[in-house]
């Protein structure tokens, strides 16, 4: 873990000292910043990280953020997740001031688009697509003339208007800005601004079929919101030179400055709408909203909360370093923000009975315990003692190990909050399969001193013990870097979701106010609200209570 990273950080970074400096040199007088996405998957953590950059810094500088769909490819679309990344924000805790969607410029970006080809800066092109790659060169070879560059202003004119109108096919012609085939930013040789699809756009239905390229759109959508500041990934870098260009040659009066920083990167995970949205259609995961999947969704119903994603957003920083973010680092965040406000209680996951043989058949004894151990106002948990309770299985072993700080047989362990028992003897079923662990209690009420045992443990008793299923959710891949790898879903971790029967304690039915709870020793839990078909309770489990991810 790196340190600095769990102090929170409160100096300016690298964005808001660009930002503040441009404010002091006059560049501009407000600051407008807008969170940009493509409606074609659910949001993931790396966006959160984005939303939280762009409306933060709006906030700091009293300026505004908007929202704008960047829905110029239609193929790829669907007005189903405009709907999801809404929600997803305001669940966030952000507001935008305005919703925009390219695709309501469309009119207006044509219309540039003229204005480039009578400038004679964009020509319509009909080399095929495989052609336009052979011709734009290498890093190290310029980029060839494409045979269609010297088309009059009148000719490439009247060639977007057939595009337009649907004369061409889909990939048979595209409008390309004519700039310089050997510029050292292959981005510059001749970038391609519009493109045929022959699809209903959810927008603006049938109305085009010529769809826009980002490039092209995405400067120029800023532009007309007013936009000051376009905050985008390190891998725009280079596409800044013809953002600039583009706003330069249509005679834009409003300027928006592009700036860069590194995308988040998460140890884990893969944070890619692309290829997420492959282990939803391939089932790895049952939809976006899975609670393994790094997806706002996925999170929220895993049991992360707004707070948690904030302060994850404040440690990892906003730099242009390029780096990988370690998963113990979003764990943490969300154990800090879960352990000031969840109640405890305690919930056998994998259960053995286990029976108290020297107390009475009835006997049963009301525990009082706080369900906060600093906030008492949150109130008290009662718990019953009874002859008969479940233990862990993991915290019983039939033989003597070395440093075993639970129950061995012959030794003795404290039940938490009760007594201090000592297990005499071992009930085996046929197949030699424990069935229950008898016991004697060493320490009923009236004695007094202070009695040695192994360890403490957590447990239920019959009389409180409310069956429910405990979905164990882990990591969806089993190396650090998925993203890195040639094939991704050879490195599925199949151990990611376990399911137990288990117990919890019944009065998680009487407080409607907890959703949440930190059972001792297994880690926050989550109630899912839906039940199992056999009206069973579910419980996630958010996060287990100490780091796992060794180095
Ligand atoms: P993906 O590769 O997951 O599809 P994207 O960049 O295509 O991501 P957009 O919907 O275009 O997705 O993203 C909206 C904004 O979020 C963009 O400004 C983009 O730079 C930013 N963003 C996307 N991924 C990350 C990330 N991992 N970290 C930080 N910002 C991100
Ligand atoms: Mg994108």
């Amino acid at each position: 873990m790196k340190n600095n990273l769990l102090k929170k950080k409160s100096r300016l970074n690298f964005i808001q000292k660009i930002i503040s400096k441009d404010l002091k040199n006059k560049k501009c007088d407000y600051i407008q910043t807008r969170f940009p996405p493509e409606p074609n998957g659910f949001l993931h953590i790396g966006h959160a990280k984005s939303i939280h950059l762009n409306f933060s810094v709006a906030k700091k500088y009293d300026g505004i953020c908007n929202l704008r769909f960047d829905d110029t490819n239609p193929k790829k679309e669907n007005a189903e997740y405009i709907d999801i990344i809404k929600s997803n924000i305001k669940w966030l805790g952000f507001k935008w001031k305005k919703i925009y969607f390219t695709s309501q410029n469309f009119e207006k970006i044509y219309q540039y688009a003229i204005k480039l080809i009578q400038k004679n800066l964009a020509y319509v092109d009909q080399l095929s697509k495989e052609e336009i790659k052979q011709y734009r060169g290498t890093l190290s070879t310029p980029g060839r003339n494409s045979p269609f560059r010297n088309q009059t202003i009148q000719e490439n004119l009247i060639l977007f208007e057939k595009m337009k109108s649907g004369y061409f096919s889909e990939g048979s012609a595209c409008l390309r800005a004519k700039i310089d085939m050997s510029s050292p930013f292959i981005i510059m040789r001749d970038p391609v601004l519009y493109r045929i699809m022959f699809i209903e756009h959810h927008q603006t239905k049938k109305k085009w079929c010529i769809y826009p390229l980002y490039d092209f759109s995405h400067c120029i959508s800023d532009a007309l919101e007013g936009v000051t500041h376009s905050l985008c990934t390190l891998e725009f870098q280079e596409n800044r030179e013809l953002y600039n260009w583009i706003l330069k040659n249509i005679d834009s009066i409003n300027k928006p400055m592009q700036y860069e920083y590194s995308r988040l990167n998460l140890e884990y995970s893969i944070l890619s709408k692309r290829k997420l949205s492959i282990l939803v259609e391939k089932k790895i995961v049952s939809g976006w909203d899975d609670p393994r999947m790094p997806t706002i969704s996925g999170l929220k119903k895993r049991g992360y909360t707004p707070n948690s994603i904030q302060d994850f957003c404040n440690r990892i920083g906003f730099t242009k370093k390029e780096h990988y973010i370690e998963l113990d680092l979003l764990e943490n965040c969300i154990r800090n923000d879960l352990n000031k406000s969840t109640p405890r209680s305690m919930a056998v996951i994998n259960p053995i009975k286990l029976i108290i043989s020297n107390i009475p058949e009835n006997y049963k004894e009301n525990i009082f315990i706080p369900y906060h151990p600093k906030n008492h106002s949150m109130g008290t948990n009662k718990i019953t003692l009874s002859k008969e309770i479940y233990i862990d299985k993991s915290d019983f072993s039939e033989y003597y190990i070395p440093g075993y700080k639970r129950l061995i047989l012959g030794k003795k362990v404290k039940l938490r909050y009760s007594l201090v028992i000592k297990a005499v003897e071992i009930k085996k079923d046929k197949n030699e399969k424990i069935n229950s662990i008898i016991c004697i209690c060493t320490n009923l009420k009236n004695k007094t001193g202070i009695e040695e045992f192994n360890g403490i443990i957590h447990w239920i008793s019959n009389k409180d013990a409310l069956p429910a299923k405990f979905f164990l959710y882990d990591r969806i891949f089993n190396v650090k870097f998925p993203e890195l790898k040639n094939n991704f879903l050879n490195y599925i971790n199949n151990k990611s979701l376990i399911i137990k029967n288990g117990f919890v304690n019944k009065n998680v039915l009487k407080n409607k106010n907890f959703s949440t709870y930190q059972f001792e020793r297994e880690g926050y839990f989550l109630l899912n609200k839906s039940k199992t078909d056999n009206k069973k309770l579910k419980f996630n489990r958010i996060v287990s209570l100490k780091q796992k991810w060794k180095k």
